[in-house]
């Protein structure tokens, strides 16, 4: 790409009522826009982002024997009264109706849509399991949209649904999501614990969540420093009752914590954002939504089944949340929009260019994502606009040239490599 022609508004101001550094950025920085209250439209760094994250959630579930579907975001009201929510789903849910009044919703999850897809369809236990999985747009009306990306009102989301014959096929199902789900967090070189949840009627583990370490977590969470454990305070009262039930919410987050693990480490709290979540449902909506199989003697069962979900959307922020400077956007190298930002420093200097334009075709035809930065602009403000926008490599072609040499800028470290211009390209490779 080239940044004369690209469509990328940086811009020096945030949005007033952006506090979070992810919502600062990633305005200023060209990626998204806000359209209304919780409402973002995505420019074409925050797409690009959006689509890397997107493939490697998809890649990930596939390999693990998931299979993709897209469910109408739009669906019709019955189906939420049949399965009992459309009460309990309360406001969060946005009810709208056609030119003939018939009520619908925007869907804010698809259990139930899910249910009827299958429903009817696979009918006996020998074309089970199953694990269906979309990654759709959702609309919540969220009481308090915020945080821009982190919670939106209309926002993208990966909701997977496992229909099994047993309750062990369905546990086996839920475990091997958890081991996916952590390959894809740490495919996207997030620091991240997972969390025993609240999981209601349900109890035991039968919920996970997957947390991002981040000061601005709205969630507060207890984690191990040496072994997996990790919970969220919700479920505190569950999970070690006799430690912990002494104090209140409020006290738990401000305090340290003298227990020990039960692996006998030192447990922690830490604020956490919530970036996916796994649950064991049983035969609740199956249940109710009279989904059935045939078992091996041919009588009529529910599907057991579980659910899972990932943020995909309030993954970009996270990213952010977690790796950033007070100058802006510090991407891994899997979430970049581009990996190496190619900066001519002075695009009248003949010899600056071409060594520019030489490098950056070098580079698109070795497969690597790059963007070259062509526009007449003066070397600082090309340089705090590649440090607001987080390319984790920007090569400086600039005076040094005279002594045959660039620098290579690591946007993580902010050390300056001088290297000599024949050996750049070598470089790069080594280094992304
Ligand atoms: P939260 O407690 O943050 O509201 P939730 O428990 O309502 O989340 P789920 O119903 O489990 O969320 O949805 C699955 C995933 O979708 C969450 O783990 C989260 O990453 C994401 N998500 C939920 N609400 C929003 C939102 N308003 N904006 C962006 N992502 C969201
Ligand atoms: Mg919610």
């Amino acid at each position: 790409m080239r940044r004369s022609k690209a469509f990328i508004p940086t811009t020096k101001e945030a949005p007033s009522d952006a506090s979070l550094p992810s919502h600062q950025f990633l305005v200023r920085g060209g990626f998204i826009n806000q359209q209304g209250a919780g409402l973002y439209n995505y420019m074409p760094l925050g797409k690009i982002v959006l689509e890397k994250i997107r493939s490697i959630v998809k890649e990930e579930l596939d390999s693990s024997g998931c299979i993709e579907v897209q469910l109408s975001f739009v669906t019709p009201m019955a189906l939420w009264e049949r399965s009992g929510r459309a009460d309990a789903m309360g406001k969060e849910m946005l009810r709208i109706q056609d030119r003939h009044q018939n009520p619908f919703v925007l869907s804010p999850t698809n259990e139930e849509a899910m249910v009827e897809l299958v429903k009817n369809r696979v009918n006996s236990y020998k074309d089970l399991p199953l694990n269906l999985y979309q990654i759709n747009t959702k609309f919540r009306d969220e009481a308090r949209p915020r945080y821009g990306l982190l919670r939106g009102r209309e926002f993208l989301m990966k909701d997977g649904y496992s229909f099994h014959a047993s309750k062990e096929d369905m546990v086996r199902e839920f475990d091997l999501m958890e081991q996916t789900y952590k390959n894809i967090f740490t495919r996207l070189g997030l620091d991240f614990r997972v969390v025993l949840a609240d999981s209601g009627a349900i109890g035991g583990s039968g919920s996970k969540e997957f947390h991002v370490l981040a000061d601005s977590g709205e969630d507060t969470i207890i984690v191990c420093d040496r072994c997996d454990y990790g919970a969220n305070i919700e479920t505190i009262d569950s999970i070690n009752e006799d430690d912990f039930n002494e104090f209140t919410y409020e006290e738990l987050q401000t305090k340290n914590i003298e227990e020990k693990c039960s692996c006998g480490g030192t447990l922690s709290f830490k604020k956490g954002i919530e970036v996916g979540h796994i649950f064991q449902l049983g035969t609740r909506y199956s249940k109710e939504l009279e989904a059935n199989f045939n078992d091996e003697n041919g009588k009529p069962k529910p599907f057991e089944m579980a659910t899972f979900g990932i943020g995909v959307s309030r993954l970009i922020a996270s990213v952010i949340e977690q790796n950033h400077d007070e100058h802006g956007c510090i991407w891994t190298k899997s979430t970049a929009p581009y990996m190496v930002n190619v900066m001519v420093s002075n695009i009248k200097d003949e010899e600056q260019s071409s060594l520019g334009e030489e490098l950056y075709s070098k580079l698109l035809d070795a497969k690597v994502e790059t963007i070259i930065d062509d526009r007449k602009e003066r070397f600082g403000f090309k340089m705090k606009d590649a440090e607001l926008i987080g390319f984790p490599y920007t090569v400086i072609i600039g005076k040094e040239l005279v002594n045959g040499l660039v620098q290579i800028y690591d946007r993580k470290t902010k050390e300056k490599l001088s290297v000599s211009k024949d050996e750049v390209f070598e470089k790069i490779m080594e280094l992304i």
